[in-house]
């Protein structure tokens, strides 16, 4: 059963590349499916290289047995805050992509534009490292500042994270890939339709239409973006 997951989260590693996401850095977990107090994540590597041997087991402090002396992604904080937060969510995405950094630096609120990001709705809050710890590297180096994070983004779906990038969650690994995915679309278009004049977002109402129609498997756009990947 944690063999499913664990080849899933290697698929999402390597979708989030595919697909824009992540570059070197970023990364993507799933709560263990064997213990919910536990999460999978990789070892430090570039998300695109990620095998099955690369999965590591975490507990929510951001602790893991199995490093074998590798190096540890500095902001797995992000993911064990996130997990002890928020018993919902199965799976986590920190990326830095870039089209929601101006949404992180300016007054421009990130909301939803079009109907594969109605999940937006849920207010997107802008996490500051500096109102928690003043003058920092910006990384979620401690679990304070993970539980900081988490506390601001609350029962959301998207986090922004000041001149950073953000976390995005799911009810499904799949899921929160997915989200990253429109959440990046949504700010070019977002910044796109803002050039051109005044915008109309959805509706609350609109939007939780689509999040009720809206389903954790994902599976049409999973399959395909598994497919692109041969
Ligand atoms: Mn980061």
């Amino acid at each position: 059963m944690e063999d499913q997951l664990i080849e899933e989260l290697v698929l999402a590693n390597r979708i989030l590349f595919a697909q824009g996401v992540v570059d070197a850095f970023g990364h993507v977990s799933a709560r263990s499916s064997a213990d919910p107090s536990r999460f999978l994540l990789t070892w430090a590597i570039a998300p695109a290289l990620a095998t099955a041997a690369d999965v590591l087991s975490f507990d929510l402090d951001g602790n893991t047995p199995d490093a074998a002396g590798r190096e540890l992604y500095s902001e797995r904080f992000i993911h064990a805050a996130v997990y002890r937060s928020r018993p919902d969510v199965m799976g986590v995405v920190h990326s830095h992509s870039p089209s929601i950094i101006p949404f992180t630096v300016t007054e421009a609120a990130l909301r939803p534009i079009w109907h594969m990001s109605a999940f937006l709705e849920s207010s997107v809050s802008v996490f500051d490292t500096q109102d928690t710890a003043g003058d920092t590297d910006l990384l979620i180096k401690t679990p304070a500042l993970g539980a900081a994070l988490a506390s601001s983004l609350g029962e959301s779906t998207v986090a922004l994270m000041r001149g950073h990038g953000s976390v995005v969650v799911g009810r499904s690994v799949r899921e929160a890939v997915s989200r990253a995915i429109y959440t990046e679309a949504n700010a070019k278009l977002q910044a796109e339709s803002e050039r051109m004049g005044k915008v109309k977002f959805l509706t609350p109402g609109e939007a939780k239409l689509m999040n009720d129609y809206s389903r954790p498997d994902v599976r049409r756009q999973w399959d395909l973006w598994v497919r692109e990947l041969a």
